[in-house]
């Protein structure tokens, strides 16, 4: 789960990270009076939506008086921000952070993720801050520091000063820069965090080491133990299809391609989206509709790719180990039912039921293409929507 970076910076306070004092806002009215009551010299009107490269696309703002900050307010409240983690859709921006304008001397990058080859976590630094670090890490990756760190013992004073020093805090500011990058990482394992990344870290002219910005990712399956963070969820961000699976305990991801895919096993539905992408086709969803299934929410799946406008034929491929092919069947047909199938329907069943599974859709009605393999279904589907 993704959270704002108000949010953000209202967490890491708690842990003792430094940032400019600041404040939500959701009118124009409520930025100016945040400006006002903040009293600082320059105040900088933030665009909150869940993702970053807001900088560049116009939504941070510099503002030097009131007049100033509700012109800034009134102008990116309501703006459609596209940035290049926003898709072209961009983000219809409803929040503003209003925070106190920092005297930045030099920017940083800090950030934290669980690292699959060690699975452990490890904190990255880099003196390239503000810029993408996508970027860095391609161009330049020796300008890159990582420190893994042992979960027994948490992040050690030593190695923070080796990333300070790698980094080039200046060096009265290192003691500062390990504390800060303690209290991050003590942060990240207290919340469950599954990324944290402070871009850009600075170092302001009155000699104070800061979090400029914050995108904290917590680990869904950790939320349980931690309704605060739950609280901070913002539906407006996420996809509806999305909340709608999440809901049905679905792993449902939207894409941006025209063929809706229903298909059990994680690894089986990314071997679908690999067959449908060289075949020439692109997916419109990653679905996953689990192991043991019931029919209720197999039809819940199917409803909403056919609720994608974007869907222009499913590919249902299904291997019945756990899940039996006869409930896939039944999911698909109550769903079509339900609303109506207009669109092309390849479907590959294999496995568990599977003679009963075709037997329920070749008597549904409906119009189904039999495929017999995988490759199969996955050409025919491509033909068909094209
Ligand atoms: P994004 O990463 O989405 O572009 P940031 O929060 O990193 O947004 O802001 C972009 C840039 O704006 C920062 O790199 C920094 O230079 C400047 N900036 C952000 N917040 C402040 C602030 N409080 N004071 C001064 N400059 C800021
Ligand atoms: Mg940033």
């Amino acid at each position: 789960m993704n959270i704002h970076e108000y949010q953000g910076k209202e967490i890491l306070k708690q842990y003792g990270v430094s940032v400019p004092e600041g404040q939500v806002a959701f009118t124009v009215e409520e930025a100016v009076q945040a400006a006002q009551e903040l009293g600082s010299a320059v105040s900088v009107v933030k665009a909150q939506i869940h993702a970053g490269g807001r900088g560049k696309a116009g939504g941070v703002k510099i503002a030097k008086n009131l007049d100033e900050v509700r012109t800034y307010a009134e102008e990116i409240l309501g703006k459609v921000l596209v940035t290049h983690q926003t898709g072209p859709e961009g983000k219809e921006v409803k929040r503003l952070l209003i925070e106190q304008g920092c005297d930045i001397r030099k920017e940083y990058y800090i950030g934290l993720v669980v690292d699959r080859s060690t699975g452990r976590v490890v904190m990255m630094a880099s003196e390239e801050g503000g810029t993408e670090i996508e970027e860095v890490a391609e161009k330049t990756p020796e300008k890159i520091f990582k420190e893994i760190i042992d979960p027994a013992v948490g992040l050690q004073a030593f190695q923070a000063r080796k990333l300070a020093y790698a980094i080039h805090i200046p060096t009265e500011l290192v003691n500062k820069a390990v504390k800060f990058m303690i209290s991050l990482y003590t942060a990240f394992v207290e919340k469950d965090c599954s990324i944290a990344e402070i871009n850009p870290l600075v170092v302001t002219g009155d000699g104070n080491v800061m979090a400029l910005d914050a995108k904290l990712n917590f680990d869904s399956n950790a939320l349980y133990r931690h309704s605060d963070v739950q609280a901070l969820r913002d539906l407006d961000e996420e996809d509806e299809k999305e909340i709608e699976a999440s809901k049905f305990d679905l792993s449902y991801i939207a894409l941006d391609g025209n063929i809706g895919c229903m298909v059990n096993g994680a690894g089986l539905a990314m071997a679908t989206m690999d067959i449908i992408k060289h075949y020439g086709g692109e997916p419109a969803n990653f679905l996953d509709v689990g192991g043991g299934a019931t029919t209720e929410k197999v039809t819940e799946a199917f409803k909403i790719i056919l609720s994608d406008e974007k869907v222009k034929g499913i590919f249902v491929n299904i291997f019945g180990g756990i899940m039996r092919c006869d409930v896939i069947a039944e999911g698909v047909v109550a769903a079509a039912k339900q609303i109506g199938l207009d669109r092309p329907l390849v479907v590959r069943l294999e496995g568990t039921n599977v003679e009963l599974g075709k037997k329920l859709l070749n008597e549904s009605g409906l119009n189904i293409v039999a495929a017999d393999s995988m490759a199969d279904g996955a050409q025919k589907i491509v033909s068909l929507v094209k």
